[in-house]
């Protein structure tokens, strides 16, 4: 069984719990950093960037989720959930948990199309990815180790850097499972890898 759990201190949770819901993986709401050492796997979901950093701040989630990234845990983050990950951030030097390497904008799309649905093709996911953005940021900047998986207008909405994902767009407000799935399959890969080299040492 796989454990993953759902950042749960703001923003979309029970979407996303909703949406990695499979027979083989058991989903967690969390709250606690205690909770973090039984995951194979977490998802930062949407929500609001600045909001979810304070609260990073007031429950004492920063070094943790450094460090279970930084150990080679997937993370998979949506819209503000990105921002989180990013090494850099437009008009915000500090940046968040920087994790990924990548820079993003926030707000990128525009007043008038604050939100729109669309479909995407995404690298290793589908051709026909449904796609939510709400004042969705952009990737404005992806490093050599980043793989780009996905393009709307021109401009970079899903990337994928060995085991982080992120994608500008909310999949978890679709019926459409397949970036979940994706991001499972990760998780089950790395948990696999981590298997087999306890075994051979
Ligand atoms: N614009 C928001 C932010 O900067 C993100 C929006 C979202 O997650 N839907 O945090």
């Amino acid at each position: 069984m796989l454990k993953i759990g759902v950042l749960a201190l703001q923003g979309a949770v029970r979407e996303h719990v909703r949406c990695l819901a499979s027979p083989d993986v058991e989903v967690k709401v969390v709250k606690r950093i205690e909770q973090l050492d039984e995951l194979d796997g977490l998802v930062f979901p949407g929500g609001e960037s600045t909001t979810m950093r304070r609260l990073v701040d007031k429950y004492e989630f920063f070094e943790p989720l450094q460090y279970f990234a930084n150990a080679g845990k997937p993370v998979f983050g949506t819209c503000a959930g990105l921002i989180l990950m990013a090494d850099n951030i437009k008009g915000s030097p500090e940046g968040h948990l920087r994790l990924m390497d990548i820079d993003v904008e926030r707000n990128a799309f525009g007043r008038q199309r604050e939100s729109f649905e669309t479909t995407l093709e995404v690298k290793g996911v589908g051709d026909d990815i449904e796609a939510v953005f709400i004042r969705a940021p952009l990737i404005s900047n992806a490093g050599n180790d980043v793989d780009v998986l996905s393009e709307y207008d021109g401009e970079i909405v899903a990337a994928r850097q060995h085991h982080l994902l992120a994608c500008s767009f909310h999949p978890e407000l679709t019926n459409d499972a397949r970036m979940h799935q994706y991001f499972v399959q990760m998780v089950r890969e790395s948990k696999e890898t981590a298997a087999d080299s306890l075994v051979t040492t």
